[in-house]
């Protein structure tokens, strides 16, 4: 079962279970509040229209506005931008942050279309979804393959449509534009205050410790650059096009370079080359995957050797994978907090833009990093406490915490 959205449904009806939830109000936080399907006209610089579709799911609101990415690949779907939102809700309750969840997602290539027609894509996307957005009502970021770029277009675009001149609208804007500070390395450097916690909790000795990435984009190249510098191996990565893999250790920044240099991975000195699948089933302590969804299923699952997954993707592990992973002993960290660390920065930038203040990277990563080691602890004792896998004890807090802001409303 590889729909993310049935996935999504099917977790939150375990941990109904698990927390003896109302099934009513479980009935309605497995279905979003609204989601806007769009077809958006734009101008191709020969001339042409090109009509695009283009989707935002708003999952719930009780907690807060509606909070969440804008994704712009070719797979993106209907179920897949559901279910992010709903796992958007889910993470912000993890991470204490007051927002619900949202996702919103353009069926298109990028690389195909130039930056006038990107931007024009990107400025209909608003037009389309301005009476739905707002500071208080729905907060939009980047995810894959949108930029701070884009977020200023949107920007842009928003304050022209509506007159609000507020920058708390859209997050993950470029730092002079109202962006935050140490937005760009949040999610990356989130996920190794994670993986720290745990190799503390889990008493796990460090010296030599190997960790394979898959995905170097945003996500994967932060958390490998910071995971280096912690005098970790990371001793694989990739990204599409495949991956490389050196026994001894690759330099993130020294990759990236060749990367920028090459266009692909493949040739950099001193490694050799792997493919996707393959870095999933390395024998490693750690295995990150950082790039799509349900890469890790009931036809790879018992292939996994590594002893720890830290979840920098949404959704990279099926439900089915999960069970087997869990009945092998390797221990996930669940996307709703490894990869949170993007949207408690997002919080931040928009506290800073409502504040009017701006506060120094340190500052910011100082408070992620407590934010996430609490979100951590919590997680890991509740686990503990349950006696489930990590997942189950992040949607157990995460959901009792919705239904309990669900409750105070008035139907
Ligand atoms: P990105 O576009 O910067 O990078 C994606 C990376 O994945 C690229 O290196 C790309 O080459 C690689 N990739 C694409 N398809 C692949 C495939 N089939 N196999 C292997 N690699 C592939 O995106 P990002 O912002 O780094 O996001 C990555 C993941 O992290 C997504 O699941 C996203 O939803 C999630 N995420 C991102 C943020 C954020 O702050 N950017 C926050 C939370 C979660």
């Amino acid at each position: 079962m590889n729909d993310p959205y049935l996935n999504a449904q099917s977790q939150l009806r375990s941990v109904a279970k698990l927390i003896k939830a109302d099934e009513e109000i479980i009935n309605k936080l497995s279905i979003p509040d609204k989601l806007l399907t769009l077809s958006l006209p734009v101008r191709m610089d020969n001339g042409s229209i090109r009509t695009f579709i283009a989707y935002r799911s708003q999952h719930n609101n009780s907690r807060g506005p509606y909070k969440g990415g804008i994704r712009y690949h070719h797979l993106v779907n209907e179920a897949e931008v559901k279910a992010l939102s709903m796992w958007m809700s889910w993470k912000c309750a993890i991470a204490d942050i007051p927002y619900g969840g949202g996702k919103g997602g353009i069926i298109v290539d990028p690389r195909e279309l130039s930056a006038a027609e990107l931007e024009r894509l990107s400025r209909a996307y608003v037009r389309a979804i301005a009476h739905d957005i707002g500071p208080d009502l729905d907060v939009p970021a980047p995810d894959v393959n949108t930029t701070p770029q884009i977020m200023d277009w949107m920007l842009d675009e928003y304050i022209k449509v509506s007159g609000n001149k507020s920058k708390a609208t859209f997050t993950g804007k470029s730092v002079d534009n109202g962006g935050s500070l140490g937005r760009t390395e949040a999610t990356g450097y989130g996920g190794v205050y994670v993986m720290e916690e745990l190799l503390k909790a889990e008493k796990v000795k460090k010296d030599n410790l190997t960790i394979a990435i898959q995905g170097i984009g945003n996500v994967g190249y932060y958390f490998a650059s910071l995971a280096h510098k912690n005098g970790h191996k990371i001793v694989a990565i990739s990204d599409s096009k495949g991956g490389i893999y050196n026994a001894k250790g690759i330099d993130p920044k020294l990759a990236l370079e060749f990367k920028q240099k090459e266009g692909r991975l493949s040739g950099m000195e001193g490694t050799k080359i792997i493919g996707n699948e393959q870095l999933l089933e390395l024998k490693v302590d750690v295995l990150v995957p950082s790039a799509l969804e349900n890469v890790i299923n009931a036809d790879n699952a018992d292939k996994i050797k590594a002893r720890y997954i830290i979840e920098m993707a949404n959704g990279p592990i099926t439900p089915e994978a999960d069970e087997i992973l869990f009945s092998k002993k390797i221990l996930s960290v669940p996307d709703v907090l490894a990869n949170s660390g993007g949207v408690t920065v997002s919080y931040f930038e928009w506290y800073q833009n409502i504040h009017n203040e701006k506060w120094s990277k340190e500052e910011v990563l100082k408070k992620l990093k407590d934010n996430i080691t609490r979100a951590f602890k919590q997680t890991y004792s509740k686990r503990k406490e349950l006696g489930v896998n990590m997942r189950m004890a992040a949607y157990a807090l995460a959901v009792a915490k919705v239904i309990e802001a669900f409750k105070k409303q008035e139907l």
